[in-house]
């Protein structure tokens, strides 16, 4: 069946599929996937996810190459970051062979939606695990659902690869130095919504969260990491409070092989002035080069990108990722896995 979608201009948002997949953990172990056409799902009303946040979800996309092949990027990395995530607010973990099950099964099922190759879209995949366990008292669930729905999806930022404006928001944290901030949990992102629309009021695309104790370091750009260029080196922050991004351990890598220094330390806010180039990274743009940092509480701007264009490091680093994921450049690494 065909569908009529205007690829090329697709919002980074929901549109319905065909199909979703789910797994339920029940008496110890997992069912086998069910593929299901519902959009809506039944939840007990004491279920652990909608009182205690009992709730983990995933990122990842599926791009369709020149060949005509669909491939997933780092899949493992997901299952893993999930696994640590469940740990994290003591869920049942979904192991690496279900997990790829699921994901097989949620890209096959909804093939027609993989964007076709030159669009500069993709298929998103968002896959969740969720306490449907009732409890009234604080306790984790005896019962867990793993599901996964996609949505074809256009650039994260209507702007393509350009400059983006962000703003230091100091009022709020996303996530405490020994909370929740390695998980990719839910209560974060309810955590970030305050500094995300005051960014927005403010007239600026997302926030860049300080550490928590001294707000005095760079922690990270709304939902996805920072990184720095200077000397020649690639720099992005130490901190217990940040979300291991695949992305950012991916750029890291193709850094070190393009002859760049790595450094993974606590980065001062103060230095931000002396870095050439900065950027937010993450699975939904890559890269987005940062061209503006407003610091609201002092009223200071700090510009990059002079001439209007991402700094060249930051091009040759998102020029080479999207090339891997879209199989239009070599992958070495064997970070891509076919669909079949
Ligand atoms: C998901 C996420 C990221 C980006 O991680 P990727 O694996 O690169 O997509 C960064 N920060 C936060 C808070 C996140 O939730």
């Amino acid at each position: 069946m065909e569908t009529n979608i205007d690829w090329k201009n697709l919002p980074f948002g929901y549109l319905k599929t065909d199909f979703n997949i789910r797994a339920y953990y029940k008496n110890g172990q997992w069912s086998k996937p069910e593929i299901s056409s519902d959009e809506h799902m039944p939840i007990h009303i004491a279920a652990t996810c909608l009182h205690y946040g009992q709730e983990a979800f995933e990122g990842m996309k599926a791009y369709r190459g020149k060949d005509g092949k669909i491939r997933l990027f780092r899949w493992d990395e997901n299952a893993h970051r999930l696994q640590h995530s469940a740990r994290g607010v003591m869920m049942a973990e979904v192991p690496d062979d279900l997990f790829i099950e699921c994901v097989t099964l949620a890209v096959k099922k909804n093939e027609r939606f993989v964007p076709p190759y030159g669009t500069g879209a993709s298929l998103y995949l968002r896959p969740l695990l969720i306490g449907t366990g009732a409890e009234v008292g604080v306790k984790p669930a005896s019962e867990y659902t793993f599901m996964i729905f996609v949505t074809p999806v256009g650039p994260y930022f209507k702007e393509g690869f350009n400059p983006v404006k962000i703003a230091v928001v100091r009022d709020s944290d996303r996530a405490a130095p020994q909370g929740t901030g390695t998980f990719k949990v839910g209560g974060n992102y309810a955590a970030s919504l305050r500094g995300v629309i005051k960014a927005h009021k403010a007239g600026y695309g997302a926030p860049m969260y300080l550490d928590c104790v001294h707000k005095q370091f760079v922690d990270e750009i709304g939902a996805a990491n920072f990184f720095a260029i200077k000397d020649n080196t690639y720099i992005t922050p130490k901190s217990e409070s940040i979300l291991p991004s695949i992305t950012n351990k991916s750029l890291v890598h193709l850094a070190e092989q393009m002859g760049l220094k790595v450094e993974r330390r606590p980065v001062d806010f103060n230095e931000i002035n002396s870095f050439e180039e900065v950027g937010a990274c993450g699975t939904a743009a890559i890269i987005s080069p940062i061209g503006e940092i407003y610091d609201i509480d002092k009223e200071t701007t700090y510009k990059f990108c002079k001439d209007g264009k991402p700094g060249p490091i930051s091009t040759k680093l998102y020029e080479t990722l999207l090339g891997i994921q879209f199989g239009d450049i070599p992958d070495p690494y064997g970070w891509v896995t076919f669909v079949e």
